[in-house]
C-alpha cells in the first residue's frame, strides 16, 4: 500500500499510483520541498525550546541554501502566534499535551502511534495501513478534544474543511488518543489561519471515506487522468501509462514550433503537459546517466561518447584585495590592478553577517538600512532579466 496521509487529496482523484504491481521512478526533491523541511523543523524547534521537549542547547536549523531570503518566511511568528493563543485564556496551555512531528499508522485494526519525529520511517506496514505525520497536536484529554496542527511555508492549498491529509490525522488522533472532536489548522507563513472543527459524526464520514479508498486502492485501480496528475505531484506522472499515451499528442503540441493555442484554458494544459514531458525527459536523462556511472563511458556514434568526468575550474579567492595584488604586484602596477577589478560580494553572506549583529526583532530593518545605505553610495548594482516564470499569488497581488 503506497497511500500515505500527504497524498490522500490525489488518491480522492485517482489511486492506480498506489498499485503494488506500479513501479514509482526515483523521487527527487526541490528547493520548495527543502524549504518546507526547514520550515517544519524551526517550528518544531521553537515549540520543543519552549516546552523542554528539546534536550538543552538544541540548535536552531539552518535555512538550507536555496532560500535567498530568510525573512521572507516567519516560522518564529508562525509557531511563537500558536503558542501564544494555547495559553488564552491563562494557564490553558499548562493544562494540554502537546507534542510535535507525531507519527501514526491508521488501518483496519484502528489507528496506532508510531513515534515523535520518525521523518519517513514509518516501519513495516501491513495490508490497508496509511502512515501520516502530524506537525502539532495539541490535546485536552478531559474535555475529549485535540487540535492537530499543519504549518504551510508555501502556496494555499485545499481549504481545512476540505483537506483530505487534515481529515485524516484528525481521524488518527481522534483514535489513537480517543477523542471525539478535534479542530483542524492550516497555519500559513503570512499568518492566515484556516480552521474546521470534526465532531463525532464528522469523524465517522472521514473514516467511512477512508476505508473505501482503502478498498478501492485494492481493486486494481486504473489510471484516472486530469490536470491533477501535475498539479498534485503524482509520484508517476513522469511515466504513467497515461502520460506516456499522451506523449505523442502532447509531444507535437508542445514541440510545434507555434501550437495553435485556442484560449487559457489549452494554454494552461499544454504548459501542464511539457512539465509532463519535461518531467519524464528527466527521468530518462537521470537513469542514463546512473547507467554510465555503473557501467562506464556510453559511445553515442560518430565519435562522441557520454561520460562522467571530473571537471576543475580555477578562481581567484581571497579575504582582501591586497592579498590577491601581492604576488603579482611585480607585472602589474597599483593603479592598473585598480583598473582590472571589480568586486562582488555575495548579498546572502553580507545579509547574514548584518543580520548576526542586529537585535531580535530587529533583523531585517537593519538589513534593510544597510542595503539602502549600499544603494546611496552606489555599491548596489542590479541587472534586469527578462524570463518566464510561474509566480505565486501573493506576488501577483504585488
Ligand atoms: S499520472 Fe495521473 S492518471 Fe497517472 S496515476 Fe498519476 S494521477 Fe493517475
Amino acid at each position: 500500500m503506497k497511500l500515505s496521509a500527504s497524498r490522500m487529496a490525489l488518491a480522492r482523484l485517482c489511486l492506480y499510483w498506489t498499485r503494488d504491481d506500479v513501479q514509482w521512478p526515483e523521487q527527487t526533491t526541490s528547493p520548495a520541498a527543502e524549504i518546507g523541511t526547514w520550515y517544519h523543523a524551526v517550528c518544531a524547534w521553537i515549540i520543543g525550546t519552549a516546552l523542554g521537549l528539546l534536550p538543552e542547547g538544541t540548535p536552531i536549523p539552518e535555512p538550507p541554501e536555496c532560500l535567498s531570503d530568510a525573512s521572507e518566511l516567519t516560522p518564529r511568528d508562525d509557531a511563537n502566534t500558536l503558542l501564544a493563543e494555547l495559553d488564552e485564556p491563562a494557564g490553558e496551555i499548562g493544562r494540554a499535551e502537546i507534542r510535535t512531528e507525531v507519527a501514526y499508522v491508521y488501518g483496519p485494526n484502528g489507528t496506532r502511534f508510531v513515534g515523535f519525529d520518525v521523518g519517513r520511517e514509518y516501519g513495516e506496514l501491513a495490508d490497508g495501513e496509511i502512515p501520516g505525520t502530524a506537525d502539532v497536536v495539541v490535546l485536552w484529554p478531559s474535555e475529549s478534544l485535540a487540535i492537530v496542527v499543519d504549518w504551510k511555508s508555501g502556496q494555499r492549498t485545499d481549504p481545512a474543511k476540505e483537506n483530505a491529509q487534515l481529515a485524516l490525522l484528525a481521524l488518527m488522533v481522534s483514535e489513537h488518543h480517543g477523542v471525539d472532536t478535534v479542530e483542524v489548522q492550516l497555519r500559513y507563513a503570512d499568518g492566515w489561519v484556516d480552521r474546521h472543527t470534526y465532531d463525532a459524526f464528522g469523524l465517522v464520514d472521514v473514516k467511512d471515506e477512508v476505508d473505501s479508498l482503502i478498498r478501492r486502492a485494492g481493486q486494481d485501480p486504473k489510471p484516472v487522468e486530469g490536470l491533477y496528475c501535475t498539479g498534485r505531484y503524482c509520484p508517476i506522472r513522469a511515466t504513467c501509462p497515461r502520460t506516456v499515451e499522451a506523449l505523442p499528442d502532447g509531444a507535437a503540441l508542445v514541440l510545434s514550433s507555434s501550437p495553435a493555442i485556442t484560449g487559457p484554458d489549452h494554454a494552461a494544459s499544454l504548459w501542464h503537459r511539457a512539465e509532463a514531458a519535461q518531467s519524464l525527459l528527466d527521468s530518462v536523462v537521470t537513469a542514463v546517466k546512473a547507467y554510465v556511472d555503473t557501467n562506464g563511458p556510453l559511445a553515442l556514434g560518430d565519435g562522441k561518447e557520454l561520460a562522467c568526468v571530473d571537471e576543475t575550474r580555477e578562481s581567484i579567492e581571497a579575504s582582501t584585495i591586497q592579498a590577491v595584488y601581492e604576488p603579482v604586484a611585480q607585472w602589474v602596477s597599483a593603479d592598473r590592478f585598480a583598473q582590472c577589478i571589480s568586486v562582488s560580494v555575495p548579498k546572502g553572506a553580507l545579509e547574514k553577517a548584518v543580520k548576526e549583529g542586529a537585535e531580535r526583532g530587529r533583523k531585517t530593518d537593519v538589513w534593510d538600512a544597510a542595503i539602502e545605505a549600499l544603494r546611496v553610495a552606489g555599491r548596489l548594482k542590479s541587472r534586469t532579466i527578462t524570463r518566464h516564470r510561474v509566480r505565486k499569488a501573493k506576488e501577483q497581488a504585488a
